[in-house]
């Protein structure tokens, strides 16, 4: 396997035109792949499984911006507290506390997206708009000093339908205009990936998280 320099150089552009970052998704990719985009200019990479997230941020370089985006369960959040640059994926408000937690042990303030349920697929995960005012409702009347909830994020069903895909884009980004009214500390939204990123971007994604184009076997 080896990276795509040519193809990271070109979506590097496109988003440099409509000003939206970049979270190159790394899980599964060798230690010398996300070197290789390291070298390349890439600061930011995500990874969803917490032990293997931890094994690659011992051996890479400390300047290095790591974005949680899979499932985390609360037990494993102390592994990545001392370090994790922006945790994508918080789907409960009990997973917030624990965040809140942990940073505060390692003196530090975590930055967290809520993760939303978009798909019509029953492997995703995330919150559903009620649950989503509910836990915004809690956060914003809890006394939590350690986190910062600073936007949400989303994946759209995997399909070759990009209306459905728009459809489910324009959505997230409505409920996050929504909060954004109550709280005006919001302002990422990150959707878009390999296959919608361009369709993320037209529907004002602010972040996008690309893994396989940026890597050929
Ligand atoms: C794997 C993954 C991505 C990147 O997917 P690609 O299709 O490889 O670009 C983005 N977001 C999440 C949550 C992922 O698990």
């Amino acid at each position: 396997m080896a990276i795509n320099a040519e193809q990271y150089h070109n979506i590097k552009l496109q988003l440099a035109e409509k000003n939206v970052n970049l979270v190159a998704v790394s899980k599964t990719r060798t230690v010398e792949d996300i070197k290789a985009l390291y070298d390349l200019g890439v600061k930011d990479f995500g990874e969803n499984y917490v032990q293997e997230l931890t094994d690659k941020q011992a051996v890479l370089p400390k300047d290095i911006r790591w974005h949680f985006i899979g499932h985390l369960q609360t037990n494993k959040v102390k592994l990545i507290a001392p370090f994790i640059y922006l945790i994508h994926s918080v789907d409960s408000y009990k997973l917030l506390q624990e965040i809140n937690k942990q940073a505060d042990k390692n003196n530090r303030i975590i930055d967290c997206l809520l993760q939303i349920y978009i798909a019509d697929e029953e492997t995703k995960f995330g919150m559903n708009e009620e649950e989503l005012d509910f836990l915004m409702r809690q956060y914003n009347d809890s006394e939590m000093k350690n986190i910062k909830v600073i936007g949400l994020m989303g994946m759209a069903s995997f399909t070759e339908n990009v209306e459905k895909i728009r459809a489910e884009f324009k959505y997230l980004k409505s409920l996050f205009h929504k909060l954004q009214t109550q709280n005006s500390k919001l302002k990422i939204v990150s959707m878009g990936m390999s296959n919608d990123y361009a369709i993320a971007i037209e529907e004002g994604s602010t972040m996008v998280r690309i893994g396989s184009l940026f890597f050929s076997e």
